[in-house]
């Protein structure tokens, strides 16, 4: 039996991250669980070991390089060379352009642009070494412009830049890199901002899914789907894209 596929979720201790670890663990990964939040991050992984995976939880912050080689390094020992990583980790500070603080410009952009960045160059010595290798980054939809979210925006925009340039710089080695960008989804960061807004949780989804083609808000299970898809054996030949999920086309 050949050993399974290790595969990196950052942020995968709720939310998103969350879902897509699991699915990816489902789909035959033995998969490392990281996470700024260690007690987050272990309980995924018991998820996923209690559902008959193999996991591992590590403890990290994508914006610091040597929590991330150390992190790489970690879960080399424990599950084997990683060569799937989901750089899903996300923050959001939202506020208009004349009022955002240059600490929250650069806490968002830290852990969604810089992060996503390192944790790509870690781990291309294992891609690298493996000559096999599939990378998924987070944008959003919002990287085509939101009210309140220039640094979120701006984040996801270069996400979508690195993307393209790491699929050319990658592809000779057996690599692909996509990107997902999710509208709204249902997780701890939606409702987060349904209470900045002073607005009922449920009463904001039903107005966003009043707005959208298939008529309801996203699940993080949808975007793990997405992202399954992306990394699966069979999709060697899809590469430099960025899979808009967001239930329909956004007008
Ligand atoms: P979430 O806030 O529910 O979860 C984010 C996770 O990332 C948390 O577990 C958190 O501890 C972890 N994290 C934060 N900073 C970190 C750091 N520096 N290092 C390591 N881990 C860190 O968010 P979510 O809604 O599940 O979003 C996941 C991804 O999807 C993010 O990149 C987000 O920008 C993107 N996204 C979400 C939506 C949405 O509607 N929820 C829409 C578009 C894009």
């Amino acid at each position: 039996m050949t050993s399974p596929r290790v595969a990196v979720v950052t942020g995968a201790g709720r939310g998103i991250g969350a879902a897509t670890a699991c699915r990816l663990a489902a789909d035959g990964a033995a998969v490392g669980v990281l996470d700024l939040d260690g007690r987050t991050a272990a309980a995924t992984a018991d998820r996923i070991r209690a559902a008959g995976g193999t996991a591992h939880a590590v403890v990290a912050d994508v914006g610091d390089p040597g929590q991330v080689k150390g992190a790489l390094e970690t879960l080399a020992a424990e599950l084997g060379p990683p060569v799937i990583l989901v750089n899903n980790a996300g923050v959001i500070r939202d506020r208009p352009v004349q009022d955002l603080s240059l600490e929250d410009w650069d806490t968002v952009v830290d852990v969604n642009l810089r992060g996503p960045f390192l944790m790509c160059q870690a781990i291309i010595p294992y891609l690298r070494e493996q000559r096999w290798g599939r990378i998924v980054n987070f944008s959003s939809s919002s990287a085509l412009g939101n009210r309140d979210q220039a640094n979120y925006s701006a984040a996801k925009a270069g996400i979508e830049g690195l993307t393209r340039t790491l699929a050319i710089e990658l592809g000779p080695y057996g690599v692909t890199v996509n990107a997902v960008a999710p509208g709204y989804i249902a997780t701890d960061m939606t409702a987060g901002t349904a209470a900045r807004m002073g607005m009922d949780f449920a009463k904001l989804q039903q107005m966003v899914a009043a707005q959208t083609p298939v008529r309801r808000v996203g699940q993080p299970e949808d975007v793990a789907h997405a992202v399954a898809f992306l990394v699966a054996e069979d999709s060697g030949f899809v590469s430099g894209h960025t899979l808009y999920v967001t239930g329909g086309p956004m007008r």
